[in-house]
């Protein structure tokens, strides 16, 4: 979340590997956007490669792929479900076009089938009226995976 901030106004991307089978995602790697773009992301060919290479030797999968999308809401782009190669994975988007509210969707992409996850953050919510950070360190929680407690911050 604070890697989207970050790179807002263009959109940030990236992984969190898990071990294999475990459905916990244990690993943050923040990937270079490689289109630089504000309003489509592409993990650069040579850095995904060695990344995949990488978790193929430490017996991982990407568990959580993320990106943030700047103007628009937190929903995939006709971009994103084309590129979208990774059946296993949760495809999490954030939309930074309001700072004042942090939103965060998950899905799964599925022969270009879009499907939305229920997630739910829990733990330390930011006190955002007080003017509190909206994307603060949080938990989230992946409803149909209840084991899946992603770290994000
Ligand atoms: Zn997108």
């Amino acid at each position: 979340m604070a890697h989207a901030r970050a790179d807002h106004p263009d959109e940030a991307c990236g992984i969190i590997a898990g071990p294999a089978d475990s459905g916990v995602p244990t690993r943050h790697v923040p990937m270079v956007n490689a289109e630089r773009s504000t309003t489509f992301y592409r993990f650069d060919p040579t850095e995904q490669l060695r990344l995949w290479r990488q978790m193929d030797d430490q017996d991982e999968v990407p568990t959580i792929i993320y990106h943030s999308h700047t103007a628009t809401e937190a929903y995939p782009s006709r971009t994103d479900v084309s590129f979208a190669g990774e059946p296993d994975a949760h495809y999490v988007l954030i939309s930074t076009q309001d700072p004042q509210v942090a939103d965060v969707r998950a899905f799964r992409i599925v022969d270009s089938q879009v499907t939305e996850e229920a997630i739910e953050a829990y733990g330390e919510v930011p006190d955002r009226k007080n003017g509190g950070d909206p994307y603060a360190c949080q938990s989230y929680k992946f409803g149909h995976s209840p084991d899946v407690v992603l770290y994000d911050c």
